[in-house]
């Protein structure tokens, strides 16, 4: 018998969205957005975030959407080295 620690990720994060009751992300509140970005402009991961599936799939449009519309970095920071 293997017994897994289930308790080294911690709480189980609520999917902020589902938590907020917002049913559609806004691509226009690009402060919101940049919360799921890591420092490089890359969108965090859902494992890390604790996005819920139906909600990453929405925010990764609204991000992309957001970067179109230069609201959001496709590239974080200057790399200048
Ligand atoms: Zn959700």
């Amino acid at each position: 018998m293997r017994i897994r620690s289930i308790g080294s990720e911690g709480r189980r994060k609520v999917c902020l969205f589902c938590e907020n009751n917002i049913k559609s992300i806004d691509y226009k509140d690009h402060k919101m957005l940049a919360r799921f970005l890591t420092e490089r402009a890359k969108i965090v991961p859902r494992r890390t975030s604790g996005t819920c599936a139906k909600h990453q799939r929405q925010l990764s449009k609204a991000i992309k959407k957001g970067r179109f519309l230069a609201l959001l970095p496709y590239i974080g920071e200057f790399q200048s080295s």
